[in-house]
């Protein structure tokens, strides 16, 4: 900017110059003093007044002369020169007029010069003034051009120092955001630290995975090799494996041939008798009470006899003497002393209820008097415990169990549940479930079909079951039932029949075998008589009226048991519901198993003897030769 005002200001002095030039020139009659001498190349400078003052001097002097003595005009030797400037001139004598005439004249004459000097001296003034003002003018006009341009300038200035607090702001602000950008730099920075080293660590990572990678490479073509032998091998194997799954199958032909001869030779009807512990709180029985003999191979053999000593009391009363005992001995296919554990029971009927998964039917029954422990065999004791889980729970567990086994072999099985019970020769569905709970709406057993063999009841709940817990819980809904009955009418449980049939359906879809039959577990009423002395109430005459009904029952069971054995035209399977229900799980191709369950007290001898002797019946006889229901 100063710069830009530089010319300005030098054109401003310029000016200043020519001004005091032109105000100088009032002051020039001080130049008057200075002698003509000095030869001033310029023209002195003279007042205007200058000729009329040199006027009045000369006025002046000739006034002031006196008539003076008459003095002889002396002629000046020589004419004094009139003085101009410098040295005064010598005074001329008073009388001296033409002289001083002479002088006067020659001043007159000089100042003549003088102002003529001076008039063009004017003149030049003049002329110069003129030029100085037009100058000015120039000047003032070049001036006001500049104040224009210096007006522009300031607003520029103006606006350029606006823009500059502008820029500074920006400045600033890019400042902030270079410190904030330098943070962030020095962030990526050691990010990028970070990452090479990290890169480092990988580098050496794949480096090493590479070298894995040629190994593996490496061993992989010596597998690939080797997997070309194996696959040979695998394809010999495969065809190996189909021959001796024609074999397996063969052999598993045979197994069920040779174990269905097995059950034979132990026979299609067995009978095994369970003597329950005595429980707290019942008398313990006089020793040698129930003896249970060893086998011919002695202690190690399982025991197959029973010794009940009954003392003869009548006998006894009439002599005096000690009464004698009588005893009676039976011998089984498996006797079980008290203590014998669910466990143990179990393993002798495993290999019998897998014969159901053969195609054989399967019939197990537990006959004996209320309390000789029939429920605790066939469905276990109380309180869940799985040591004395009964041989329904434990016989489907091994039944899913085999069945899953043959899986591998190409064999699928379903199984269907129903739990009835039969009371006064009435069915009632134990699986009832919803309203028809502990109901017992009527149920009837029908012919499946017209011409069908197979039995079904009506109104009775069949569940497909493929897993224990599946069996939990309908034994669950059972029990629920029969708590539901047992507040009508007391004990009813032990008065009526249970049922609980398993419908085994298997099939091998590779060979189009297809077996099936029923398995029967069957918990009967107790075989108690009714006291031939006791008198007869309202009571009483119900609980004839079941008992009639169960011992109809029962010797009807024995009565088709015998028929079935004595190969007799005409089996009774109709006089009873129970027998009428088993019909396609007794004779024929069925396999049976009856526990005789005895009480191991003396009061009890009576009914233990007939139900042993019931037991013995059953046990003589033999039902033909059992033949695999398969299609
Ligand atoms: P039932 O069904 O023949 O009337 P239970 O099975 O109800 O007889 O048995 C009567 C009682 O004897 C039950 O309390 C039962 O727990 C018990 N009991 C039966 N057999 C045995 C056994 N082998 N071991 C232990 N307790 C038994
Ligand atoms: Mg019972």
């Amino acid at each position: 900017m100063e710069d830009a005002l530089e010319p300005e200001k030098k054109r401003t002095r310029g000016l200043d110059t020519v001004t005091k030039m032109a105000t100088s020139h009032p002051r020039a009659p001080a130049l008057t003093a200075r002698p003509q001498t000095q030869g001033q190349t310029t023209a002195p400078k003279v007042p205007k007044k200058t000729g009329p003052r040199c006027s009045t001097a000369i006025a002046t002097v000739l006034k002031n002369q006196k008539p003076g003595p008459a003095v002889p005009a002396q002629k000046p030797a020589a004419a004094a020169p009139p003085l101009l400037g410098g040295k005064k001139p010598t005074k001329r004598p008073a009388w001296d007029l033409k002289g001083q005439l002479c002088d006067l004249n020659a001043q007159l004459q000089c100042f003549r010069e003088r102002t003529q000097t001076l008039n063009q001296e004017n003149q030049q003034l003049q002329d110069q003034l003129q030029e100085a003002q037009q100058q000015a003018r120039a000047l003032g006009a070049e001036c006001r051009t500049l104040e224009g341009e210096l007006a522009r300038v300031q607003a520029q200035a103006e606006q350029s120092q606006q823009e500059l607090g502008n820029l500074r702001a920006h400045v600033l602000e890019l400042e902030e955001q270079l410190g904030t950008q330098e943070g962030l730099v020095q962030e990526l920075q050691k990010e990028q630290l970070g990452l090479q080293e990290e890169r480092r660590g990988l580098a050496t990572r794949l480096e090493e995975q590479e070298r894995r990678l040629q190994a593996s490479e490496a061993a992989l073509s010596g597998s690939q090799a080797e997997v070309a032998s194996l696959r040979q091998e695998a394809a010999a194997q495969a065809a190996a494996l189909v021959e001796q799954g024609e074999r397996l199958h063969g052999l598993e032909m045979e197994r069920r041939r040779l174990h269905n001869q097995l059950q034979e030779l132990k026979g299609n009807i067995r009978v095994f008798c369970r003597v329950r512990p005595v429980l707290a709180g019942e008398p313990t029985p006089s020793p040698g009470f129930l003896l249970f003999p060893s086998g011919p191979g002695g202690p190690s053999d399982p025991p197959t006899r029973l010794s009940v000593s009954r003392s003869d009391d009548r006998r006894g009363t009439l002599s005096g003497a000690p009464a004698p005992t009588t005893r009676h001995d039976f011998s089984f296919d498996r006797v079980f002393p008290p203590g014998s554990g669910q466990d143990q029971v179990f393993e002798e009927i495993a290999m019998l209820v897998q014969s159901a998964l053969d195609g054989y039917p399967v019939c197990i029954f537990a006959y004996g008097q209320t309390g000789s422990g029939k429920t605790f065999t066939m469905e276990g004791g109380p309180g869940g415990d799985p040591q004395v889980e009964g041989l329904i729970p434990r016989a489907l567990r091994h039944l899913f169990s085999v069945a899953q086994e043959l899986g591998g072999q190409g064999w699928t099985y379903s199984f269907v549940a129903s739990y009835v019970e039969i009371y006064n020769e009435t069915v009632r569905d134990l699986l009832a479930t919803g309203t028809r709970k502990g109901q017992g709406g009527e149920c009837e057993i029908r012919r499946a079909g017209p011409g069908s063999e197979e039995l079904t009841v009506t109104n009775a709940r069949y569940v497909p079951v493929s897993c224990e817990k599946e069996v939990e819980a309908l034994l669950h809904v059972a029990r629920q039932n029969r708590a539901v009955a047992r507040t009508s009418q007391n004990e009813r449980s032990s008065r009526s029949h249970s049922v609980f049939q398993l419908q085994i359906s298997g099939e091998h879809a590779g060979r189009g075998l297809q077996c099936g039959a029923p398995l029967s577990l069957v918990d009967l009423a107790g075989s108690e008589r009714l006291d031939p002395g006791l008198a007869l109430g309202p009571g009483e005459r119900e609980r004839l009226r079941e008992t009639q009904a169960i011992n109809s029952s029962l010797s009807t069971l024995g009565l088709v048991i015998m028929a079935l054995s004595n190969k007799e035209s005409h089996v009774p399977y109709r006089n009873s519901k129970l027998t009428y229900l088993l019909q396609n799980s007794l004779g024929g191709s069925a396999k049976m198993l009856m526990f005789v369950n005895i009480s191991p007290l003396e009061e009890n001898v009576s009914e233990s003897l007939n139900s042993l002797r019931f037991a013995s019946k059953v046990n003589q006889c033999v039902i033909g030769t059992a033949q695999a229901n398969r299609k």
